[in-house]
């Protein structure tokens, strides 16, 4: 494993769960992302998070990616499937197992409903339970600490998250396991994604220095405010957010861009969502989006 005293060339990453369309927040995220990577002429990457069928829709991974043409954001390399992944997961929990870090939990849900963070009760199992049981990582007594790209420093003691779940008790993978061991294997040096996972980030830091073996922080994380609606909620699929349309799409990328911050100029909205785009590069900066943690709809 590099150190960052060994600068890598830069690969950024859009990460979707497959759960339904795009929408005006998740473009917004991905734009962003887009942007970072190709102004720093590094590579971009698409993975679909489909780790989860059950809060899957049928069809909407390839929805997401058809949906990324029609706006120009062309990735780099062939799309990387996390179901495709099982036998990395296995072998990183493997590893977490041998070093210590991970443990088996049989706790229920009813046993946990009271607690904000899990408190450990599985931590000194003496033997493997009868299964089902879920796996978690033991997360380190330090502190965590990153400097965010837009959200300034940030220090978290881990031991108040308490330990996360990396195989969950119906024998699906979590996010938090999966998503490290991808941005490891797929040598990525910047996530810039949404606020509203900026919590998982100690973990996912932590996680990250067990499985790469260093003490040294192996990502930039940059989190990004979120495209909220009149009622303070992120846009969702819960939420009903309108998923994005095929038609006039260099328009779109105009409403978002200012979203984001930008000034771009109103008579792009005439060019081929890739010829605006090029234009964008020139002019991006994500100074703007400092210190933001959410867009207002109504903005847009
Ligand atoms: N799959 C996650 C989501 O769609 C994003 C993961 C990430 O960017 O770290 O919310």
């Amino acid at each position: 494993m590099l150190t960052p005293a060994e600068p890598r060339p830069y690969v950024g990453r859009f990460a979707p769960t497959p759960s339904g369309p795009l929408h005006l927040g998740s473009l917004a995220t991905a734009l962003a992302s887009w942007m970072e990577a190709r102004v720093h002429r590094g590579r971009w990457l698409v993975r679909i998070e489909d780790l989860d069928p059950p809060r899957e829709e049928p069809g909407a991974a390839d929805q997401i990616l058809r949906t990324l043409e029609a706006y120009g954001l062309t990735w780099d390399g062939s799309v990387r499937y996390q179901s495709q992944h099982h036998a990395d997961y296995q072998a990183a929990l493997n590893q977490l197992i041998q070093q210590g870090r991970a443990y088996p939990c049989r706790c229920s849900r009813k046993q946990l409903a009271a607690a904000a963070a899990y408190p450990g009760f599985c931590r000194h199992l003496k033997k493997v339970p009868k299964p089902p049981y879920a796996w978690r990582f033991r997360v380190t007594e330090a502190e965590v600490r990153w400097t965010d790209g837009l959200q300034g420093v940030k220090q978290v003691a881990l031991e108040s998250l308490g330990d996360p779940v990396i195989l969950r008790k119906d024998g699906y993978w979590a996010y938090q396991l999966a998503v490290v061991t991808d941005d490891l294997d797929q040598g990525v040096t910047h996530v810039v994604r949404g606020i509203d996972l900026m919590d998982s980030t100690p973990w996912q830091l932590d996680l990250a220095h067990c499985l790469a073996n260093q003490v040294s922080i192996p990502f930039q994380y940059t989190h990004l405010p979120v495209i909220v609606n009149s009622q303070g909620q992120k846009l969702s699929k819960q939420n009903k957010a309108t998923p994005l349309c095929h038609e006039r799409p260099s328009e779109v990328l105009y409403r978002v861009l200012r979203a984001l911050g930008q000034t771009p100029d109103p008579q792009w909205i005439e060019l081929h969502p890739e010829a605006l785009l090029t234009l964008a590069q020139q002019h991006w900066s994500i100074a703007p989006l400092r210190g933001e943690q959410t867009i207002d709809l109504a903005s847009l």
